[in-house]
This record gives structure tokens, sequence and C-alpha cells, in this order.
């Protein structure tokens, strides 16, 4: 699909989206199609009779009498707002290519900031838990960047304090055309740091491109082919050709971070990166995306308060 196909696909509209799950009933009955989507199944006892006990809310098993929720297990776990409101939160975190801060999603939905802060990090948890699962393959092109500077600046490789780095790839086709992107956050750019980062998260089939930034002979060192384009000073038109893709959506990431979100912590920054992932690597399928999100919430589990604010590794 060419670029400008992709900008104006449809998606699907809030109306086509209100019309699924305006209401607490329907949205209740989505996630229990996807919890459970060959019928009712006690997770004690595997038996499928069950009655509902309405006022609880819970579902009871009628050979054990184990009782469970339909939230238990999930990301949904705990929370005291309703089905609809995080179903709204998916389809607007989803369909808005730019993200949403959590300021204005609180606006929208009419919560505080601080529930739509944790509903927000939560669903990225969820996309980032489903992005680590993603290994690129075939032709790879890389990049280094920064998060909160100017990229590399006068000292090449060395991030300042305050500056936050990671690694930008993406797989394209053999003719160049961007398939899959991964933006992860890195302690640096080392060679060993980046080694670890290459067979983590690129497959041993791949070829990579990069510029001739010496961290990534870490890249050769796990055991990937790799070609590192030697430029006489500054970027020539070869090198801008060979790592256009890698180039064009570090500028788009960096331009939407800046215009959504005022300040992105260093310590959150891999939950950002991989929200952009997620949309990204799904962008063929817009009008799937609220299905998507929706049933990985579902496999994703219950993540306490205390866990969404800590801080997540780095490779
Ligand atoms: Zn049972």
């Amino acid at each position: 699909m060419k670029k400008n196909m992709i900008q104006f696909q449809h998606g699907e509209s809030l109306f086509g989206f209100l019309k699924r799950f305006g209401n607490e009933e329907q949205c209740r009955q989505a996630l229990f199609r996807l919890r459970w989507p060959n019928g009712y199944r006690c997770s004690e006892c595997g038996g499928q009779s069950y009655c509902y006990l309405r006022e609880r809310r819970l579902y009871q098993c009628h050979r054990c009498h184990h009782q469970t929720s339909l939230l238990a297990g999930t990301l949904f776990e705990a929370t005291k707002l309703p089905l609809k409101v995080w179903l709204l939160g998916i389809y607007l975190l989803g369909q808005n290519k730019d993200g949403v801060s959590s300021l204005n999603l609180g606006r929208l939905l009419g919560i505080s900031q601080n529930s739509a802060w944790l509903m927000k990090h939560k669903l990225m948890q969820a996309m980032l838990e489903q992005e680590n699962h993603r290994l690129l393959q075939g032709r790879v092109e890389v990049d280094d960047a920064y998060w909160g500077g100017a990229r590399r600046g006068g000292k090449r490789g060395r991030g300042a304090p305050g500056k936050y780095p990671f690694v930008a790839a993406v797989e394209t086709s053999e003719e160049g055309h961007p398939l899959f992107m991964k933006c992860s956050v890195v302690n640096g750019f080392r060679k060993q740091t980046l080694e670890k980062w290459a067979g983590r998260l690129l497959s041993a089939r791949s070829h990579v491109i990069s510029d001739a930034l010496g961290g990534f002979r870490g890249i050769d060192a796990a055991g990937i082919e790799h070609q590192a384009l030697v430029t006489g000073g500054g970027a020539d038109s070869m090198e801008i050709l060979a790592l256009q893709w890698v180039n064009i959506i570090l500028g788009n990431i960096k331009t939407a971070m800046h215009g959504t979100y005022h300040a992105i912590r260093g310590k959150h920054l891999p939950r950002y990166l991989a929200e952009f992932n997620y949309r990204f690597n799904r962008r063929f399928r817009l009008e799937e995306i609220v299905n998507h999100l929706l049933s990985d919430a579902v496999r994703t589990p219950p993540m306490p308060q205390r866990l969404v604010k800590l801080a997540e590794v780095a490779w």
C-alpha cells in the first residue's frame, strides 16, 4: 500500500465505534467473547456450566463453585472506570496516529488526568508487551537517536545528561518499502550494548544497513549480516537513500512526540516508543486496531499502579 493510501484510510468512525461499544452491556459482551471465545470455561476445573451472580458481577462454576469476574486476570482488573470509558480510550489511542496526551484523554473521557494517565500507561504497556515479541528480519535500516536533545551533538555517540538514547530500526521489503518498525531504548551506543540489542530484536537472517557509528559493529558481533555505510564528511546521497525510511520515521516520531506530549520522563520512554511501534505496525489495518488493542489488553496481566510507575529496563 502506498503512503497516501494509508493516510486516507477511513479507519473506524466514532459513529461506527459507538454502535459497537456505546453501552456497558455491549462492552461486557465483547470482553466475554474475547476471554471465553468457545463459551465460559472455569479456570479451576474446566467446567462449562455456570451462573452469573448479577449483584456481585461474578461468574460461578456449577461444578466446583469457583467464582471469577469478567475483568480478573486482565489489564482491566480492579478498575473503577466503566468498561465503555476504557473502550472509548482504546478507540482514541488507537485511531490518533500522533497519540493522545493524558490531559486531552481525560478531557475527552470526562475523567481526571490521573485516571487518564494510568489508563494510557496500562494500554501502552499492553502495546509494549505485544511488540516485545516482534523480531525484525530481511532488510533492516538502523539508526541511533536521542530523545530530549539534539542528535549526537558535537560529540559523536556520546549522550549529554537528560538525553535518552534509543535505536530506530525499520524492516523494509527488498525493494525498500517499509514494513515494520521497532524503536527501542538502549543504555548507550557502545558495541556490547548494541550486540545485545541486535541479538534480542533482530532475526539471525536479517541484513542490516546503518551508518558508520562505531557501536554498530555490535551487530556483526551478534552474527548478523551488516553493512556500515562509510561516508566522507556529512551525509551524502548514497547514505540518505539507503537509510531513507529510518530517517523519515524518526522524523515523524519526534514531531509527533513533541507536538502531543510536552514532557516525557525518560523512564517512561520505552512505553511511548512502543505506542508508535504498535500503531505503525498495524497501519494497514486501521479499522481493526480497536479490536486488536482490546484483545491485547484482555491478554495482558493486571498491572497495579505501583508497577506502572516503576522504570522499565533498557537494553
Ligand atoms: Zn469449576
